[in-house]
């Protein structure tokens, strides 16, 4: 009989147990699979465990069964410690991937710290989450309908990216492949600028002496706006400081066109408003065509 593929999960957070939950649940069509989980955090692993997320904790990686996937779901730049601990795993690995929200930073982190890229390994990013994080917060569907952004390497062995294509297929993520350049890039523009935005608005206007009454009054484009204010501080941290090249190209772009809107009210230009707010309106109405296309499919 064929044996059962050891999948290691490192990070239990809402993105890794999502995945060991979902990945229990669907299985592989060819394959069985055997989850097993560590997270630096006592107690959690032996959480997952309970919570259905895994088969197996792991307390000690020095003490594995043979482990054919490790899956690092830490924060960006946490991956050079979990590196270093999986080391002695590599040789033996079919694939590894993450899923951090910044590709270049977790790629040079492999680099420096193994002095080469492994053929195992195969960078990943799901577009999907939630404001929540922790064990608790894992949900099987997390990935369901939602993109799961491959960045293969040169280096990368065919074979794993097969792999951990299927991984992701099977818990209904769809999944397209794209350079780590234009990963950062696209990323930049369309999470880090929104999430930025959110943790400046709310930020200045809680700082307001009378925030609590402002908060009172705000309607619904203020809470759709700043949903994602509520996101996690450590993982956004890490997500700014590690792609600041392609953050930074998209928020002076953004700043500029800030201004332009700044002058067109202070000096009455309502034709550049009326303008810019119908060609983002018509922008929107088109993304909302297409989220819905997606989830019929
Ligand atoms: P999370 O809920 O905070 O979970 C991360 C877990 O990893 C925590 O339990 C943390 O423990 C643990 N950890 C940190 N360093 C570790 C280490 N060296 N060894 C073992 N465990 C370690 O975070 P998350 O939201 O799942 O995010 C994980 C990754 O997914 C990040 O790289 C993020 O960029 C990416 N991502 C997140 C989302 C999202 O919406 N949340 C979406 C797409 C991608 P402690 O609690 O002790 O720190």
């Amino acid at each position: 009989m064929t044996q059962p593929l050891n999948i290691l999960i490192i990070g239990l957070g809402l993105i890794g147990a999502s995945f060991g939950k979902a990945i229990r649940h669907q299985g592989l069509a060819e394959r069985s699979v055997f989850v097993l989980g560590y997270d630096r955090s006592q107690g959690v692993a032996e959480q997952a465990v309970a919570l259905g997320v895994l088969d197996q904790a792991v307390s000690d990686l020095a003490w594995l069964p043979k482990i054919d996937v490790v899956v690092m779901a830490v924060p960006v730049m946490a991956i050079g410690t979990v590196i270093d601990d999986i080391r002695p795993l590599l040789g033996s690995l079919q694939a590894l991937t993450d899923v951090g929200s910044v590709k270049g930073q977790v790629v040079r982190t492999v680099r420096e710290r193994l002095g080469t890229l492994p053929a195992c390994f195969v960078p990943g990013h799901p577009i999907a989450g939630a404001e929540q994080s922790g064990v608790t917060a894992a949900k099987a569907d997390l990935f369901e309908h939602h993109m799961h952004i491959l960045t293969p390497l040169p280096e990368s062995d065919p074979a794993a990216v097969q792999l951990i294509t299927q991984l992701w297929q099977a818990i209904g993520a769809d999944v397209v492949e794209m350079s780590v350049e234009r990963h950062d890039e696209v990323l930049a523009a369309t999470s880090h600028l929104p999430h930025l935005l959110a943790f400046s608005l709310v930020d200045t206007l809680a700082r307001e002496s009378e925030n609590r009454e402002i908060f009172k009054y705000a309607a619904g484009g203020f809470r759709d706006f700043s949903r994602i204010a509520a996101s996690d501080p450590t993982m956004w941290h890490d997500i700014f400081l590690s792609n600041k090249d392609a953050t930074l190209k998209v928020l002076r772009r953004f700043q500029a066109d800030l201004t332009i809107l700044e002058q067109a009210i202070e000096h009455d230009d309502g034709d550049l408003l009326q303008t810019v707010f119908t060609r983002a309106k018509s922008a929107r109405d088109q993304f909302t065509q297409m989220l819905a296309e997606r989830q019929k499919n």
